[in-house]
């Protein structure tokens, strides 16, 4: 009998990998009686094919021999990356016609590991928008001008090519036809599929406030999008962002940069609570402020006011805002519904399997259109991730996807930020360490000695070494019975990191 290496969470499907499950899920937070153990197969077609590096700033990941010079989102040095996990990709995969529906990182990805896995498959991408696929992550960059137009793409035009992936770009997909095995289009002949990779990604939600039908009111989520942002922004003109999210934050940095006079509404009592302490808030509120965008915290938008065009805001609180442009930062939604119409099962997303495989197992989705136990990621790193393995099993490789720890590494507005696991404490069993020093905020999260979350500001330059902490249950009941602070916490962790 093979003995277990590893162990999977009945609940949100996370797989652990050791001789014993991990005390605490770090992904949904359960305990180890929730862990199943899980015999992980050697796939015979499956051998490790790629290096791959993860910047430990902003999730981007890199195939190569070594970590790039400058990660192309967020500009981090190699010293920034840290090896990521092989991929495993197959060789000599199923060849066929592997239709991907959707030109995001997602559907790229698929794209590029379904070419690597089966050198032979016909490959066609499906791409609704204009342009070739571009970094979205970076559009707020580029609202702010630090990211050109031409420095967008994901690969150059020229690289759809040398890969044999048939790219189409304007290929709206209108209906999929599990019968027929094709995808039709809104315009253009119906595309034959064997398999066929769902990456359609999100689109920005618009909650229900009278008045987001006006002139001046928009979401961002395309580079057209970005531009008209930018036209109505021009000149110092007034701008509202609604939602004091990573988006809502960068936009509002971007417009504020570009010389408008920017306010933020967030109806939370504190900035990013999905990812920060409310102390954590405060600072990146202070910073916010500093950058000159104003911030209105524990507000309520009732409506936006003015004619045909946008002229404010009326709060619930009795108050205008006033204003010439106005960017619903409100969240987004999964596309769904192709899936919906073709019968695949469908929750807040399509759901999927350990393989990726929808309800019916030729068909996959990946990255924010898929739904994998319950979790919607809405996550580049796990778009390209999930469209990677979506890609090589649909070429013919069964690799799982196990969940991602539940940890944002993030940039905002140039602050350095990441959130890992329980960062805030449930109730009394656990144990919050905070402090401020020299411009950085820590705050780390124990239970029973053993670290379960944590929140870093200012640098992320621990973040790996308090990751491992978690994932591998490091006992530190003898640094807390000597009633540490949060700084020497800290600095136990850099100790680790520099061994
Ligand atoms: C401005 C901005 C900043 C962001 N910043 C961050 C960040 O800092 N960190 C982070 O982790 N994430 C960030 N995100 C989120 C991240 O970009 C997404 O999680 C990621 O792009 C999802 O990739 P995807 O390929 O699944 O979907 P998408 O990027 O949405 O791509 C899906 C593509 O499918 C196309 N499509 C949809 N329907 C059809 C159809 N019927 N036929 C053909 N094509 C179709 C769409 O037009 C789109 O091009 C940001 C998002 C935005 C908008």
């Amino acid at each position: 009998m093979t003995a277990p290496n590893a162990w999977r969470c009945n609940v949100c499907g996370y797989v652990h990998r050791g001789d014993a499950p991990p005390e605490c899920c770090p992904v949904c937070g359960v305990g180890p009686a929730e862990f199943a153990e899980h015999v992980e197969k050697a796939e015979a077609a499956v051998k490790p094919a790629v290096r791959r590096w993860r910047c430990t700033v902003c999730g981007y990941e890199h195939d190569g021999d070594r970590p790039p010079e400058s990660c192309p989102l967020c500009a981090a040095g190699p010293d920034q990356f840290e090896a990521a996990e092989e991929v495993q990709a197959a060789r000599g995969g199923t060849a066929g016609r592997i239709v991907i529906v959707g030109g995001g990182v997602a559907g790229v990805a698929a794209a590029e590991a379904a070419r690597r896995t089966s050198p032979d498959a016909t490959l066609v991408l499906l791409a609704r928008e204009q342009r070739i696929p571009y970094y979205r992550i970076n559009l707020t960059r580029y609202l702010a001008g630090d990211v050109k137009r031409e420095e967008l793409p994901i690969h150059p035009k020229n690289w759809y090519a040398e890969q044999r992936i048939d790219l189409r770009l304007r290929a709206e997909a209108a209906r999929i036809d599990l019968e027929k095995r094709r995808v039709e289009l809104h315009e253009g002949d119906p595309v034959p599929f064997d398999r066929l990779v769902l990456a359609c990604g999100a689109h920005a939600f618009v909650p229900p406030i009278a008045g987001a039908d006006k002139t001046g009111v928009f979401t961002l989520r395309t580079d057209g999008d970005a531009d008209r942002i930018l036209e109505a922004a021009r000149g110092g003109r007034r701008i509202v962002c609604v939602g004091g999210g990573l988006l809502g934050l960068e936009t509002a940095g971007a417009l504020a940069r570009r010389g408008g006079d920017v306010t933020v509404l967030e109806t939370y009592g504190h900035l990013m609570p999905a990812q920060l302490t409310p102390r954590a808030g405060r600072i990146l509120a202070d910073h916010l402020q500093r950058i000159g965008v104003k911030l209105r915290p524990a507000v309520h938008v009732k409506e936006i006011v003015g004619g045909a065009s946008v002229a404010g805001v009326l709060l619930e609180e009795g108050d205008t805002v006033p204003a010439e442009a106005v960017v619903l930062a409100t969240g987004v939604r999964s596309n769904t519904h192709l899936a919906r119409q073709a019968g695949l099962t469908v929750q807040k997303g399509v759901v999927v399997d350990h393989l990726l495989r929808t309800s019916q197992p030729d068909v996959f989705a990946a990255g924010d259109a898929a739904e994998h136990l319950g979790v919607l990621y809405g996550n580049w790193y796990v778009a390209q991730f999930q469209g990677g393995i979506a890609g090589m099993n649909a070429a013919g490789g069964r690799v799982e996807f196990g969940g991602i720890p539940r940890s944002h590494t993030l940039k905002v507005l140039g602050l350095d930020t990441c959130s890992i696991g329980q960062f805030l404490p449930p109730d009394g069993s656990y144990r919050a360490y905070e402090c401020e020093a020299d411009g950085r905020y820590f705050n780390f999260v124990f239970r029973d000695g053993r670290l379960v979350g944590a929140n870093l500001l200012g640098s992320t330059a621990l973040a790996s070494a308090v990751k491992k902490a978690i994932e591998s249950k490091t006992d530190f009941s003898g640094l807390l019975a000597q009633h540490p602070t949060a700084l020497q916490i800290a600095e136990q962790f850099q100790v680790r990191l520099s061994a």
